[in-house]
C-alpha cells in the first residue's frame, strides 16, 4: 500500500532564497512506536526546512497479517525503487510461521551492504560512564549467519550457515578504511573470532589485513571479539571505527549505544551502491508504545544522516544542532532522564517540539556540527572489492552427514561406514559436533545424533562427483540416514576444510 503525501510540494526555496527540487524519499511509520518516533523526527524535518517529497509506504505487522511473508508488498518495493532513499521507522517481526525478518529482507534486496552506527555519548548532559566515548560501528549487513540458511537435520541438531565472502568482506572492510578517511578518523579496528573460526571470520581478517595496507596513514588493529568486546564496553574511548561481521556488529552496536547513554540515541546508515535506508538501531518497544515516552532521537539522527546522503548539508546541521541544544538543555525522555542531570522529562511530541524550538541554535558544551556539502559517503562510486581470480579446485574428498540416533556403538557404525566405502575414498574419521569419536575417540565424549563421517583421499589425489554419488549409494545400502555432503576442495593446493577437534 502507498500513499504519496500531499504535504509536499515539487519544489520549495532553500535558506539562500534559490527554488530547489525536492528529494523523493521513501517513509514507513513501523510498528509499536515507529508511529510516534517517526511522527516526531518529520515534524522536526519539516520545521527544519528539508527538501523532501514524501512517498508513504506501509511495512510490518499489518502486511505480515495479509499474509505477505517479508512484511512488505510489492508496491512499496516500486517506491523504494524509485526514490532510493528509505527513511524507515522499526518493525515488529513477528516470530515463527515461516516468516522473514523484513529489515534483513530490506538490507539485502537493495544490496544496502553497509550498516554505519555511530555510538556518542553527551556527557554531562546525558549520564554515562564513558564521557569522552565517540566511535563507528560499520556493520556488515547482508550475510554472515544472517543469510538465513537454517535447517533441522536430526531430531535433535539444527544448524544455521555462516556464510562470509571474499567480495562481501572486502567490500565492508574497504567502507570501514573510505568512511575513516572522510570523516577524519584516525583508526580502523577489526574484531572477528578466527582462533576458532578459522576459515570464515579467518577470512574477514585476512582481508582486514589486506586492505588496511592499502591506507599506511590510518592506524589499524584486530582484536579477537571476546576480548574486543569486552575492552569496548569497559574503555570505548580506545576505539574509533571498528568494522565486523553482521551479527557481531548488530549485538555490539546495541553494547556501544547502550553504554553511551541509551539504546534510544543511536541512529544507523544501511548504505548502498543503488539505494539507502536511514534508521533507528533500536527495535519497536511494543512495551512502550502509544504511550508517547519513546526517545525518537535514534530516528532524528538516522534522519541527520539521510539529510547529508541527499546532500542537504545545511539542513542536516540545523537538524543536528538543534538536537545537540535540546540534549545540553537536559529536556529528555525517560531512559536518559537523571534526577540532578537532567532538567525536565518530557515524551516523544513534546521533545519534538523542543528540538523545532532551538531551530536556529546551536550548543554551547557539546561540539557544534557543520555539514558539507557534496560529502559522497565511502563505498558509493569508487572501487568496491576486486573480482575473485578462480583457483584450481580439486576436490579430495567428502564429509558425509549422518542422522543415527543415540546412544550408538560408534565402532560398529565404523564397519558400516568402512563398507561403504571406495578405494580411492577410505573412511578417514567420525566426529560429532565436531570433536573427532572415530578411530581413537574417549568415552567421555558425549554424543547427538548428529555424525560426520569424512572420505578423503590419502594422497590428495582428485575424486569424481561419480565417486560421491557411488559412496552415497553405499551409505544407503548400509541402512545409514545421510543429510547432507560437504565437499573437501583444494583450492590452488590450498587445503579448504577444517580439522576435526582432537583430530
Ligand atoms: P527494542 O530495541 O525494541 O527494545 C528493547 C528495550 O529498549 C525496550 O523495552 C525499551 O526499554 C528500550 N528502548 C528501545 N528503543 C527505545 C526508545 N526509542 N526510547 C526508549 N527506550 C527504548 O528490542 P526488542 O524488545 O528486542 O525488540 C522488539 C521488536 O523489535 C522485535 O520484534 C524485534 O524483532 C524488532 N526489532 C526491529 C528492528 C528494526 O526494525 N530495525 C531492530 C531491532 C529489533
Amino acid at each position: 500500500m502507498m500513499n504519496a503525501t500531499t504535504e509536499s510540494p515539487a519544489c520549495q526555496l532553500s535558506a539562500d532564497g534559490s527554488q530547489q527540487v525536492n528529494v523523493p524519499i521513501t517513509v514507513a511509520r513501523g510498528d509499536g512506536i515507529g508511529p510516534e518516533i517517526m511522527e516526531a523526527t518529520l515534524k522536526v524535518l519539516k520545521a527544519a526546512g528539508a527538501r523532501i517529497a514524501i512517498e508513504e509506504i506501509e511495512i510490518g505487522e499489518k502486511v505480515y497479517g495479509r499474509g505477505h511473508l517479508s512484511g512488505i508488498e510489492e508496491s512499496s518495493w516500486e517506491s523504494l525503487r524509485r526514490t532510493k532513499v528509505f527513511l524507515k521507522a522499526p518493525i515488529t517481526t513477528p516470530q515463527g510461521g515461516g516468516v522473514k525478518s523484513l529489515n534483513v529482507t530490506t538490507r539485502k534486496t537493495l544490496g544496502l551492504y553497509a550498516n554505519v552506527r555511530p555510538c556518542v555519548s553527551y556527557s554531562p548532559f546525558v549520564a554515562t560512564k564513558h564521557p569522552t566515548m565517540d566511535l563507528v560501528i560499520i556493520r556488515e549487513n547482508e550475510e554472515d549467519l544472517y543469510a538465513g540458511i537454517e535447517h533441522r537435520q536430526t531430531d535433535e541438531v539444527y544448524q544455521c550457515l555462516k556464510l562470509i565472502s571474499r567480495p562481501g568482506t572486502e567490500k565492508i572492510v574497504r567502507y570501514a578504511f573510505e568512511y575513516a578517511r572522510l570523516h577524519n578518523r584516525k583508526k580502523v579496528t577489526c574484531f572477528a573470532k578466527d582462533n576458532i573460526m578459522k576459515l570464515t571470520d579467518g577470512l574477514f581478517h585476512k582481508v582486514f589485513d589486506e586492505v588496511a595496507a592499502e591506507y599506511p596513514e590510518l592506524e589499524n588493529e584486530f582484536w579477537i571479539i571476546d576480548i574486543g568486546a569486552a575492552k569496548m564496553a569497559d574503555t570505548p574511548e580506545a576505539f574509533d571505527v571498528i568494522v565486523m561481521a553482521n551479527l557481531y556488529g548488530d549485538i555490539l552496536s546495541d553494547v556501544a549505544a547502550q553504554i553511551a547513554g541509551s539504546v534510544g540515541i543511536a541512529g544507523s546508515a544501511n548504505i548502498g551502491e543503488h539505494c539507502a535506508m536511514f534508521e533507528a538501531i533500536h527495535g519497536s518497544a511494543p512495551r512502550r508504545a502509544g504511550q508517547n515516552v519513546a526517545n525518537p532521537s535514534g530516528l532524528m539522527l538516522g534522519a541527520v544522516q539521510m539529510l547529508v546522503h541527499i546532500n542537504q548539508p545545511d539542513v542536516a546541521t540545523l537538524f543536528h544542532n538543534a538536537w545537540l541544544k535540546t540534549m545540553e538543555d537536559g529536556i529528555h525522555t525517560y531512559d536518559i532522564y537523571k534526577e540532578g542531570v537532567s532538567k525536565q522529562k518530557v515524551g516523544t511530541q513534546e521533545f519534538a517540539q523542543a528540538v523545532i524550538d532551538r531551530i536556529g541554535q546551536k550548543p554551547s558544551t557539546l561540539k557544534a556540527v557543520s555539514y558539507q556539502a557534496n560529502v559522497v559517503e565511502a563505498g558509493e562510486p569508487k572501487k568496491t572489492y576486486t573480482p575473485t581470480v578462480p583457483a584450481n579446485k580439486q576436490t579430495v574428498g567428502v564429509d558425509v552427514f549422518l542422522h543415527v540416533k543415540t546412544p550408538t556403538d560408534v565402532e560398529a557404525l565404523a564397519v558400516k561406514l568402512q563398507a561403504a566405502q571406495l578405494p580411492n575414498l577410505p573412511l578417514k574419521l567420525i566426529s560429532n559436533r565436531g570433536q573427532k569419536v572415530w578411530p581413537n575417540g574417549f568415552a567421555e565424549t558425549f554424543h547427538t545424533d548428529h555424525w560426520r563421517c569424512r572420505y578423503e583421499n590419502k594422497e590428495g589425489q582428485s575424486i569424481s562427483h561419480k565417486d560421491i554419488v557411488t559412496l552415497l549409494a553405499n551409505v544407503d545400502a548400509q541402512g545409514l540416514d545421510f543429510i547432507k555432503t560437504e565437499n573437501l576442495c583444494t583450492f590452488d593446493g590450498e587445503i579448504g576444510w577444517t580439522a576435526a577437534q582432537g583430530s
